[in-house]
C-alpha cells in the first residue's frame, strides 16, 4: 500500500504524459487532415473554373438529360399530393434515384482523377453525391419535392469527405442543388505516412521516459530499502554498544560503594565483569572498525592450499564443545582429502557464522548438521537445522547487509544482519557461492561451494 502510494505520482505523472502526447499526434493529425482536404479542394476548384470554358455541364450532361425524362414521370404523381415534400417515403424515393443518377452517370469523377494523376496526387477518387434541394417544375408553379433536413446539413459539413463544389442546375422539368465531394481511397494511409515523423518520436519519448521512470523508480527504492536497514543496523547496534557500558557503568558505582570498598572479593569479581564487559565492548569496536574497513578495502585473503576436512572437524568440534548438551549436533565428512586455497580465519568465520545461525534461529533444543562432500570440481558444505525457517520472500533478501528478518518491532534474537551478508562475501572471495533453502517452521539448509584444488 505504501509502495502504491509512492508510485501514485509517478503513474499520474505518466499517464498526463501519454495524453498529452495522443493530444499533440492527434493535433498534428487534424491539421495534416485540412491541409490534405484543402489541398485537393483548392486543386478541384482550378480545375473545375478550368473545365467551366468547355464542358458548361461539368460532365453532368448525361446525368441531367436522364433525370429530366425521369422528374417528368414522377410530375403526375407529386401533383397528386398535397405537399410531396412532406412526403417522407416519395422525398426519400425521389432524392434516391437523383442521387444514383448524379453518381453513376456523370464524368467530373474521371476527368478529376486524370488532373490530380498529372499532378503527382492520389487518383484513386470515390464521388459522393449529397442533394440539398429538387423541385419539379410544373406548368403552373415549382412543386418542392425534396429539401434536406438540417440535421443531414450538419453531417455532410462535418463528414470526413472533402467538399469540391455545389452545383445548382435548371433544367426543363427539375431545378437541383446539390454538393458533390470526394473520397480519397488513401487518406489516411497518405496523412500516417506525413505524421510518421511525430508518431516515431512521440512513441520514442515515451519509451525513454517511462524508462527513465522505471530506473529512477528502481534505485529510488532501493535506497529507501538501504536506508531502513542502515537504521535498523544502527539500533541494534547501539543496543549491543548499550548492554556492556551499562553493565561497566554500574560496576564502577558498586565499587565506590561502602560496602564494597573493604570486601577484596566483591572488588575483585567486579573488576574482572568491568574488564569482561570492556573486552567485549572492543569486540564489538572492532567489529564496526572491520565493517567499514571491509567496506573500504576488498578482502585481504591470506590463502593456503590445505586439507578441508581437517579444518572443517577442527570447527565442528569446538562448536560441539561450545554447544554442549544444549544442542543435537551431526556431522558427515565425506572430503577424501580433497585440498582447496582457503585464507582459515575468513572460512572458519563463515562456517561458524552459519553453525551460530542454525542455533539461534532454533527453538527448545537445536538440531544442527554439518555435512562437506565433493561434488565434481567443487567441495560443498552444507549446514542444516530444524529451525523456524525462513519465508520464500525474505530468502531473496538475508545475504544483504543489514537485513534481518522482520518479527514485528521487536526482534527476538540478537544480532546485527551481517553474518550471512559475510558468509556471502567470503564464498565469493574463495571464488564460491551460498544458497539457501528453507521452509517456514520447518527448517533451512545453507550449502556453501567453494572450488577445491585437487
Ligand atoms: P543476524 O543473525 O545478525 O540477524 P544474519 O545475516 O546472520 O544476521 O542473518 C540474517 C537473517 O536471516 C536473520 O535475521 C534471520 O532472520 C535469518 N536467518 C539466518 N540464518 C537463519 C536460520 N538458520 N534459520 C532461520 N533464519 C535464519
Amino acid at each position: 500500500m505504501q509502495k502504491f502510494k509512492t508510485l501514485l505520482p509517478v503513474f499520474i505523472a505518466l499517464a498526463l504524459f501519454i495524453l498529452a502526447q495522443i493530444y499533440i499526434v492527434r493535433q498534428v493529425w487534424m491539421q495534416k487532415d485540412e491541409v490534405f482536404s484543402l489541398r485537393y479542394r483548392s486543386v478541384s476548384k482550378e480545375y473545375i473554373q478550368e473545365l467551366a470554358s468547355y464542358d458548361s455541364y461539368y460532365g453532368f450532361k448525361e446525368a441531367y438529360f436522364m433525370l429530366d425524362e425521369l422528374a417528368l414521370l414522377w410530375l403526375p404523381k407529386s401533383r397528386a399530393l398535397l405537399n410531396p415534400e412532406d412526403s417522407a417515403v416519395y422525398a426519400k424515393q425521389i432524392r434516391e434515384y437523383f442521387t444514383k443518377y448524379l453518381t453513376e452517370d456523370q464524368l467530373l469523377s474521371e476527368y478529376l482523377s486524370k488532373y490530380f494523376d498529372k499532378l503527382g496526387l492520389e487518383k484513386k477518387i470515390k464521388p459522393l453525391i449529397y442533394v440539398n434541394y429538387i423541385e419539379l417544375i410544373d406548368i403552373q408553379e415549382n412543386i418542392r419535392v425534396y429539401k434536406a433536413p438540417l440535421s443531414e446539413l450538419k453531417k455532410q459539413q462535418s463528414n470526413t469527405s472533402i467538399l469540391i463544389h455545389t452545383f445548382n442546375s435548371e433544367e426543363n422539368n427539375y431545378k437541383i442543388s446539390f454538393d458533390y465531394y470526394i473520397d480519397i481511397a488513401n487518406k489516411e494511409k497518405i496523412i500516417l505516412r506525413e505524421i510518421s515523423l511525430t508518431l516515431i518520436l512521440s512513441i520514442l519519448s515515451f519509451i525513454i521516459i517511462s524508462s527513465i521512470f522505471i530506473a529512477t523508480m528502481k534505485s529510488y527504492m532501493e535506497e529507501k530499502r538501504l536506508s531502513g536497514l542502515k537504521t535498523d543496523f544502527i539500533n541494534n547496534m547501539t543496543h549491543e554498544l548499550k548492554t556492556p557500558l551499562s553493565t561497566i557503568t554500574v560496576a564502577g558505582k558498586t565499587i565506590k560503594h561502602d560496602s564494597v570498598i573493604g570486601d577484596k572479593q566483591k572488588i575483585i569479581e567486579t573488576a574482572n565483569m568491568i574488564g569482561k564487559q570492556s573486552v567485549h565492548l572492543n569486540k564489538l569496536i572492532n567489529l564496526i572498525l572491520e565493517i567499514s574497513m571491509w567496506e573500504r578495502t576488498q578482502f585481504q585473503l591470506d590463502k593456503k592450499n590445505i586439507d578441508v576436512e581437517e579444518l572443517i572437524k577442527d570447527i565442528g568440534d569446538n562448536f560441539r564443545n561450545g554447544c554442549g548438551k544444549e544442542c543435537n549436533f551431526i556431522e558427515e565428512y565425506d572430503l577424501n582429502g580433497a585440498k582447496a586455497d582457503v585464507d582459515i580465519l575468513y572460512f572458519t568465520t563463515m562456517v561458524n557464522n552459519l553453525l551460530n545461525n542454525a542455533v539461534k534461529y532454533s527453538k527448545n533444543t537445536p538440531e544442527v548438521q554439518l555435512e562437506a562432500r565433493t561434488d565434481n570440481n567443487d567441495i560443498i558444505i552444507k549446514v542444516v537445522d530444524k529451525g523456524i525457517g525462513i519465508s520464500r520472500s525474505d530468502q531473496k533478501n538475508i545475504f544483504d547487509k543489514f537485513y534481518r528478518v522482520s518479527t514485528g518491532n521487536i526482534h527476538q534474537s540478537k544480532g546485527l544482519g551481517l553474518g550471512l551478508y559475510y558468509v556471502k562475501k567470503i564464498a565469493e572471495s574463495h571464488g564460491g557461492s551460498v544458497g539457501v533453502s528453507s521452509k517456514k517452521g520447518k527448517g533451512s539448509v545453507f550449502i556453501v561451494s567453494i572450488p577445491k584444488t585437487i
